[in-house]
Formats: structure tokens, C-alpha cells, sequence
């Protein structure tokens, strides 16, 4: 396995030379060709004057020198240094004239440099393209030859999902999946579908490889990792030949996990407006979804891909028999944190004074890498110094290396006054969301950043109801602007945050759509504004006016009933900050609700 990772890592940056050569010749291309262009520009810059204004000029010894061609015109540069151009007289006694008025007279030729520049830049271009071409073919032999490599010694992982901390949901997910792999007869006697693709994404450095790893190493198969980005370098056809290749080779060994990092690099989003590049890339795209479908049911070859950015994606890939599990890893809260660092300090000698769990609570925000390298970084300190074990001293020094250049952690760490805000602002949400109707089902309230924004909560409403009241809608918009109705009750207007943006997107979002839409308010009526300005008949006003007063009235209402409730917002801020994220039970126990939704006293 280890010497498998470093062959193609050789391989990887000698692709990326020849790629720089690419980038390289390309500059100087375009370099050429702007200075020529710059050229045949400023040569016709020149002002044109009239002959009878230059002869004037010239009486008044205010021409200094003439460049005199076969051109129907002439390049005068005056005694201020100015370039103008006139008509060429064409007449016998002219240069003699210039010359007994001190005029310095030069006959050069513009018409044959003119007539040679194409030719240069046409030479140029044909010799550009032809080492472009052998470059190409040189990458392209290598590209090939990484993907021959793979049968050359079976990958096998010894990775295991105890080496992965925290991800607990990802972690029950993944070891179905194992059972999947393993055991593929017993799904097909149920007539069940193997699932074909697995989407991890979540902030970088949060253990994804790490779990795809870990799949392959639990049911013991072949791991074959690759990467989105390494499909874009490569040139005509190529990208879609290699997953092809990439999949014939997975299909020969039979059960086996294959690994796609940074799968937007493939996978974006298709726009109509797109040119020319984007078409390798929709190309490589289809490829992989043809690849997809043509499992064979059960073959026992999984496909897990990797993104930070689940949002760019192409839909296509998220269709059922593609990436239709989707799986979000998240930064590690202070529980998780304290796991990865444990693990992490299994193979290193902790100096006593070290407390784990204070500096878990000293990294939020810290993704599972960081937290690795910070010990890393630590023991490397520890090993030049010759000390005896890693200290306390080490572990700080290492910490602000590891925080230098990370805005964002930096940031994090001074201020830990944004995590309060947070906190307030996530129980604001969480709260109105319990306050207005008991069974509806807060399963989780974080301070966390995820892919989503900071922050975050999810609520369940109760029973799926084909009909949505108008009451219901309403609730909603209420518990957008928990949020904010928490951070004025605490802090007071002036210091509200900017953190409710997307609640009063959706706020907004949908008051329009009750008032505007659905005939919802008995002011404004039944009238449709989609179907208004569509006549061209306008009511946006009147609606904007009615939104606008029933969201105010909305919001008050979020307000006074937080304000009843400070006590509960208090408690569960305060667990917040403390644990980070807190899940339904714990939610349900701060309110002092029974499982089965009463009130306890
Ligand atoms: P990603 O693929 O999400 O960018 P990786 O899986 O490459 O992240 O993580 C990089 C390294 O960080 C891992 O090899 C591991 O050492 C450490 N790491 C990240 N997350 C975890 C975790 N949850 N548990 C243990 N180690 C982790
Ligand atoms: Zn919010």
C-alpha cells in the first residue's frame, strides 16, 4: 500500500511539470501575441494632420524628423517629441526640402516589417503547437501508465473505522456497507440493490478519506483512490478513458472500493452558457454515470466520492443508482475533538501535565487534520529539542504554528464572544421551534459551522402532511427569526448580528409566497402576483407593504415569546457553549419535556 501511494505520487508531480511547461509556452503565446497586437495598434496611433498644416510646421522649424516609406503616408515627429502622420507628397525635390530645413529624414520601409509580422506570428503559433502536442502525448503515456499500475500489487488498507473518531452517524452508515460488500449474496436472495455510490462531503480535513479508507479496510478489499482534479489536466478524450480504465480495473479484482476525491472537480453543475473546456469535462462526467449504471447488480464495487461542496454538484449525480447515499462529515465538536486527539496521542509521549480535554476545549473549529498535525507538529519540537517527552510548552508553540495563516481560526480563538452569539442565536431557533408546538422535534442544535453556515439545527415538523395551513407556514417564519429575536433580547438592537442573513431570506421567501401566492391574507386578497405581472398588471406595493407589516407583527410575536421563556434560552445557551452540539434528548431534557412530549411538572 505504501509503496503503491509514493509510485504515483512520483508519477503525479511529473505530470504536473510538463503541465507547468503547458502553462509556461502558453503565457509566452499570449505574451506574443498581445505585443503584437499592442504594435499594429500603436503604429496607427498617430494623429493625422493635413499637408497644409504640416508645411506650416515645417516653416516654423517645429518638425524635427520625417520617416519618408512607399506609404501614401508620412510619420512626422515634432520638436515636442509628438508622432503625427500626413500624406506623402510623393514629389522629387521633398527630401532635399526637409533636409535643408534641418529635418533629420529617414526612409524605412514600414510595408516589409508589416509584411513580415504575420509570418512571425504564424511561425511562432505552428512551433507552439507542435511542442504542445509532444508534451501532450508524453502526460498522456503517463496517465496511462498510473492507471496499469494499479494491478501491479493489490492496494490493501489497514485502516479500520476505530481509527476514525467522532462522525458516529457516518461511521453506522459505513459499517452497513461493509456488510453489503461482504456479504452480497445474502442481499441479492432479498432481491435488495447494493447501493453503487457513496457522497462524504463536509469542510476539508474531517476524516473523508479517511472513512472511504476505513469502508475498504473493514471489508477487506482493494482501495482505489483517485482524484477529481487529476481528470481535469488531462486532454481529448483522456479523462473519460481513464474512469473507464479505472473501472475495468476495479471490475477485474471484484469487490472493491473506489475512492474519488474532490468530485466537483468532475461533477459541477452543467451550465448551458458553458464553453469549450466544460465539454472534456461533461465528457468525463458521463463516463463516470455510464461506468455507474452498468454495475452488475451485487458485484460488490462501491464507489465513494468526496466534496467540500455539495451544493455545485450536477444533479444527475445524486440520482438513485449513482451518489444516492450522501453522507455529511462535519468539523468535530468538543466530544469528538477530545476522541481524535486521544487517538491521535496513542503513539506519542504525553508529558502528565497535559489535559486532553482542556485542549479540546481550546480548538472549536479545529477540523480532524488540524488537530492531527497539532500533535505532530508538537512531537517534531519535542524530537529536535531532545526532551524527554512532549510538554505543555510544545503543544503551545505547535498550536499558534498550526493557527498561523488560518484567518478564520485565529480569529475563532481571540474571539470567543462569536461562540456566545451562536449559542444565543441556535437556542433562539431551537427554542420557538419547541415553544410553538411541543411534538415538534428539534433532533439537534450545534454551534458548529457546517457546509451550511455557522451554526446550525435541525427540526423535524411532526407528521408529512400533503397540505401545509396557513398556521404552519407561519410557524416557520417564526422559527427563521428565533435566531435574531434572541440576539436583540440579549444584546439589545444596536448589536444584532449580520449571522441572520439567511433566516430572513427565508422569512422573506415565504411571506411573499402567503400574501403574493396563496391568497393567504385577507387584505391584500386572492389575487396571484405571478399571474399579475405576468399581464403586466403590477400589485407588488400593496404586497410588499402587507408582507412587510404581518413579518414586523411575526417577529414580535418570536420576541415576547422568548422573553417568556429567557430562563430555557439561558440554560440551553449555557449547554451549548459548554458541549457544542446537543442532540433531541438533551434539548428535550433542558426544556423539561417527557419523551413523550409533556411538560414533566
Ligand atoms: P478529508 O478527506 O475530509 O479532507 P482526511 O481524511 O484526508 O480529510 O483527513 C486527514 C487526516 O486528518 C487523516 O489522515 C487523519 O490523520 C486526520 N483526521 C481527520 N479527521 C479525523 C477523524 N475524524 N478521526 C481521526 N483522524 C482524523
Ligand atoms: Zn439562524
Amino acid at each position: 500500500m505504501r509503496y503503491k501511494l509514493i509510485s504515483s505520487k512520483i508519477e503525479r508531480v511529473t505530470i504536473i511539470k510538463s503541465n507547468k511547461a503547458f502553462v509556461l509556452i502558453l503565457m509566452l503565446v499570449i505574451a506574443l501575441i498581445s505585443v503584437t497586437f499592442i504594435y499594429l495598434i500603436s503604429k496607427d496611433k498617430p494623429e493625422e494632420i493635413s499637408y497644409n498644416l504640416f508645411l506650416k510646421l515645417l516653416d516654423k522649424g517645429a518638425v524635427m524628423e520625417v520617416n519618408i516609406g512607399q506609404d501614401s503616408k508620412i510619420e512626422v515627429i515634432l520638436d515636442n517629441g509628438r508622432k503625427t502622420i500626413t500624406e506623402n507628397p510623393r514629389t522629387e525635390g521633398f527630401k532635399e526640402e526637409l533636409l535643408l530645413k534641418d529635418v533629420v529624414v529617414n526612409e524605412k520601409d514600414i510595408e516589409i516589417t508589416e509584411a513580415i509580422m504575420p509570418i512571425i506570428i504564424l511561425l511562432s503559433l505552428v512551433l507552439m503547437v507542435i511542442s504542445m502536442r509532444r508534451d501532450f502525448s508524453g502526460q498522456a503515456e503517463k496517465e496511462m501508465a498510473t492507471i496499469s499500475k494499479m494491478d501491479d500489487d493489490l492496494p490493501q488498507i489497514d485502516i479500520r473505522l476505530k481509527d476514525v473518531a467522532g462522525n458516529e452517524e457516518a461511521k453506522r452508515s459505513l459499517k452497513e456497507m461493509v456488510d453489503f460488500i461482504k456479504n452480497p449474496e445474502d442481499y441479492i436472495k432479498f432481491g435488495a440493490r447494493m447501493p453503487r455510490g457513496l457522497l462524504l462531503y463536509g469542510p476539508p480535513g474531517t476524516g473523508k478519506t479517511l472513512l472511504a479508507k476505513a469502508l475498504a479496510g473493514e471489508a477487506n478489499v482493494p482501495f482505489y483512490p483517485v482524484s477529481g482534479s487529476d481528470f481535469v489536466q488531462v486532454y481529448a478524450g483522456l479523462g473519460a478513458g481513464r474512469i473507464r480504465e479505472l473501472f475495468k480495473k476495479a471490475r477485474g479484482v471484484g469487490k472493491s472500493v473506489i475512492f474519488i476525491d474532490e468530485i466537483d472537480c468532475i461533477g459541477k453543475k452543467r451550465k448551458a452558457s458553458d464553453f469549450g473546456g466544460s465539454e472534456e469535462g461533461d465528457r468525463t462526467l458521463n463516463a463516470l454515470l455510464t461506468e455507474m449504471s452498468g454495475f452488475k447488480e451485487n458485484e460488490g464495487i462501491i464507489v465513494v466520492a468526496a466534496t467540500n461542496r455539495i451544493d455545485v454538484l450536477d444533479d444527475a449525480l445524486l440520482r438513485p443508482g449513482r451518489f444516492d447515499r450522501q453522507l455529511e462529515v462535519e468539523l468535530p465538536d468538543i466530544n469528538a475533538r477530545y476522541r481524535i486527539l486521544k487517538l491521535h496521542s496513542k503513539n506519542k509521549p504525553l508529558n502528565s501535565g497535559i489535559d486532553l480535554r482542556k485542549l479540546a476545549e481550546e480548538t472549536i473549529y479545529f477540523s480532524g487534520a488540524k488537530l492531527e498535525s497539532l500533535l505532530n507538529e508538537a512531537a517534531i519540537m519535542a524530537v529536535k529539542e531532545k526532551s524527554k517527552d512532549i510538554t505543555k510548552e510544545h503543544i503551545e508553540k505547535s498550536y499558534l504554528k498550526v493557527l498561523v495563516g488560518d484567518e478564520k481560526l485565529e480569529r475563532s480563538h481571540i474571539d470567543m464572544k462569536d461562540k456566545e452569539i451562536t449559542a444565543y442565536h441556535e437556542a433562539g431557533h431551537a427554542l420557538i421551534a419547541k415553544l410553538i408546538d411541543k411534538n415538534n422535534r428539534v433532533t439537534r442544535v450545534s454551534i458548529i459551522p457546517s457546509t451550511r453556515g455557522v451554526g446550525g439545527f435541525s427540526i423535524n415538523l411532526p407528521q408529512d402532511k400533503i397540505y401545509r395551513t396557513r398556521k404552519d407556514l407561519a410557524s416557520n417564519i417564526m422559527v427563521a427569526l428565533g435566531g435574531r429575536a434572541a440576539e436583540e433580547i440579549i444584546y439589545g438592537k444596536d448589536y444584532i448580528t449580520t449571522g441572520a442573513s439567511s433566516d430572513l431570506e427565508k422569512a422573506t421567501e415565504t411571506i411573499i409566497s402567503i400574501v403574493g401566492n396563496l391568497g393567504m391574507d385577507d387584505e391584500y386578497g386572492l389575487l396571484n402576483i405571478k399571474v399579475l405581472s405576468a399581464m403586466g398588471l403590477t400589485g407588488e406595493n400593496n404586497l410588499i407593504e402587507r408582507s412587510s407589516s404581518i413579518l414586523s407583527d411575526l417577529y414580535k410575536e418570536t420576541k415576547k415569546l422568548l422573553e417568556d421563556s429567557r430562563e430555557y434560552l439561558e440554560k440551553m445557551t449555557r449547554e451549548l457553549i459548554i458541549k457544542e452540539t446537543i442532540d433531541e434528548e438533551e434539548v428535550n431534557r433542558i426544556l423539561e419535556i417527557s419523551p413523550e412530549g409533556h411538560t414533566i411538572n
